[in-house]
Protein backbone atom coordinates (compact mmCIF):
# COMPACT_ATOMS: atom_id res chain seq x y z
CA UNK A 1 0.00 0.00 0.00
CA UNK A 2 1.88 3.29 -1.45
CA UNK A 3 0.69 5.52 2.23
CA UNK A 4 1.71 3.05 4.51
CA UNK A 5 4.68 3.29 6.38
CA UNK A 6 5.43 -0.18 6.92
CA UNK A 7 5.51 -0.96 3.33
CA UNK A 8 7.95 1.41 2.85
CA UNK A 9 9.85 -0.03 5.39
CA UNK A 10 10.17 -2.83 4.02
CA UNK A 11 11.08 -1.94 0.46
CA UNK A 12 13.78 0.11 1.74
CA UNK A 13 12.55 3.34 1.25
CA UNK A 14 11.90 4.38 4.80
CA UNK A 15 15.00 3.46 6.56
CA UNK A 16 15.12 1.14 9.51
CA UNK A 17 17.29 -1.31 11.55
CA UNK A 18 16.81 -4.78 10.18
CA UNK A 19 17.02 -7.80 12.46
CA UNK A 20 15.80 -10.46 10.35
CA UNK A 21 14.12 -10.79 6.82
CA UNK A 22 12.60 -13.43 4.71
CA UNK A 23 10.29 -14.04 1.57
CA UNK A 24 7.40 -13.45 3.64
CA UNK A 25 8.64 -11.44 6.68
CA UNK A 26 10.81 -8.42 8.18
CA UNK A 27 11.83 -8.07 11.63
CA UNK A 28 12.88 -4.24 12.46
CA UNK A 29 14.02 -2.04 15.59
CA UNK A 30 11.64 -0.17 17.11
CA UNK A 31 11.93 3.65 16.51
CA UNK A 32 10.94 4.22 20.30
CA UNK A 33 11.88 1.59 22.37
CA UNK A 34 10.13 1.18 25.46
CA UNK A 35 12.38 -1.73 26.31
CA UNK A 36 16.11 -2.32 26.20
CA UNK A 37 14.69 -5.01 23.16
CA UNK A 38 12.28 -3.71 21.28
CA UNK A 39 11.45 -4.58 17.96
CA UNK A 40 8.59 -5.58 15.22
CA UNK A 41 7.83 -8.50 13.15
CA UNK A 42 5.56 -7.52 10.03
CA UNK A 43 4.27 -9.64 7.20
CA UNK A 44 5.45 -8.28 3.44
CA UNK A 45 1.81 -8.51 2.69
CA UNK A 46 -0.42 -5.57 3.55
CA UNK A 47 -2.76 -6.28 6.07
CA UNK A 48 -4.29 -3.57 8.00
CA UNK A 49 -5.04 -5.16 11.10
CA UNK A 50 -5.14 -8.68 13.45
CA UNK A 51 -9.04 -8.63 12.01
CA UNK A 52 -7.92 -8.56 8.32
CA UNK A 53 -6.55 -11.93 8.72
CA UNK A 54 -8.28 -14.17 6.36
CA UNK A 55 -7.54 -18.03 6.16
CA UNK A 56 -5.00 -17.50 3.37
CA UNK A 57 -2.92 -15.87 6.05
CA UNK A 58 -3.31 -18.90 9.22
CA UNK A 59 0.36 -19.78 7.74
CA UNK A 60 2.02 -16.54 7.82
CA UNK A 61 0.31 -15.66 11.19
CA UNK A 62 2.10 -18.80 12.50
CA UNK A 63 5.01 -17.54 10.88
CA UNK A 64 5.34 -14.08 12.42
CA UNK A 65 5.46 -15.39 15.76
CA UNK A 66 8.50 -17.97 14.31
CA UNK A 67 10.14 -15.20 13.15
CA UNK A 68 9.73 -13.27 16.99
CA UNK A 69 11.45 -16.36 18.38
CA UNK A 70 14.34 -16.56 15.98
CA UNK A 71 15.34 -13.12 16.67
CA UNK A 72 14.72 -13.66 20.11
CA UNK A 73 17.12 -16.15 19.92
CA UNK A 74 19.92 -14.29 18.09
CA UNK A 75 19.71 -11.46 20.49
CA UNK A 76 19.71 -13.92 23.63
CA UNK A 77 16.97 -13.00 25.07
CA UNK A 78 14.57 -16.35 24.58
CA UNK A 79 15.56 -18.39 27.57
CA UNK A 80 15.05 -14.65 30.12
CA UNK A 81 11.83 -14.45 28.28
CA UNK A 82 9.95 -12.14 26.09
CA UNK A 83 6.43 -10.72 25.31
CA UNK A 84 4.53 -10.39 22.03
CA UNK A 85 1.97 -7.78 21.72
CA UNK A 86 -0.50 -7.00 19.10
CA UNK A 87 -2.59 -3.56 19.16
CA UNK A 88 -5.68 -3.80 17.25
CA UNK A 89 -7.80 -0.37 16.47
CA UNK A 90 -8.58 2.34 18.89
CA UNK A 91 -8.56 1.00 22.38
CA UNK A 92 -4.81 -0.71 22.24
CA UNK A 93 -3.46 2.37 20.41
CA UNK A 94 -2.87 0.87 16.98
CA UNK A 95 -1.10 3.65 15.00
CA UNK A 96 0.37 2.11 11.97
CA UNK A 97 -2.33 -0.52 9.74
CA UNK A 98 -0.18 -2.94 8.81
CA UNK A 99 0.19 -6.13 11.15
CA UNK A 100 2.82 -5.86 13.48
CA UNK A 101 3.74 -8.21 16.36
CA UNK A 102 5.85 -5.94 19.16
CA UNK A 103 8.37 -7.86 20.55
CA UNK A 104 9.76 -6.68 24.09
CA UNK A 105 12.46 -7.97 26.12
CA UNK A 106 15.20 -7.14 28.13
CA UNK A 107 13.36 -5.87 31.57
CA UNK A 108 11.12 -7.86 33.73
CA UNK A 109 7.83 -6.71 32.22
CA UNK A 110 4.67 -5.90 34.64
CA UNK A 111 1.52 -7.70 34.02
CA UNK A 112 -1.24 -6.65 33.15
CA UNK A 113 0.03 -4.13 30.88
CA UNK A 114 -1.79 -0.54 31.49
P1 LIG B 1 1.21 0.54 17.10
O1 LIG B 1 0.88 1.64 18.06
O2 LIG B 1 0.51 0.70 15.79
O3 LIG B 1 1.02 -0.82 17.71
O4 LIG B 1 2.76 0.63 16.89
C1 LIG B 1 3.37 1.23 15.82
C2 LIG B 1 4.81 1.41 16.21
O5 LIG B 1 5.57 1.73 15.07
C3 LIG B 1 5.03 2.53 17.23
O6 LIG B 1 5.57 1.96 18.43
C4 LIG B 1 6.00 3.46 16.54
O7 LIG B 1 7.00 3.98 17.40
C5 LIG B 1 6.61 2.57 15.48
N1 LIG B 1 7.03 3.32 14.33
C6 LIG B 1 6.33 4.28 13.68
N2 LIG B 1 7.04 4.77 12.66
C7 LIG B 1 8.22 4.08 12.65
C8 LIG B 1 9.37 4.16 11.81
O8 LIG B 1 9.46 4.94 10.86
N3 LIG B 1 10.39 3.30 12.10
C9 LIG B 1 10.32 2.42 13.14
N4 LIG B 1 11.38 1.62 13.34
N5 LIG B 1 9.24 2.33 13.94
C10 LIG B 1 8.21 3.16 13.71
ZN1 LIG C 1 1.62 -1.74 4.67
Amino acid sequence: MSDCIFCKIIAGEIPSEVLFEDEDSFAFKEINPVAPHHFLVVPRKHIATVNDLGDEDRELAGHLLQVAAEVCRKLGVAESGYRIVSNVNKDAGQEVFHIHLHVLAGRKLGWPPG
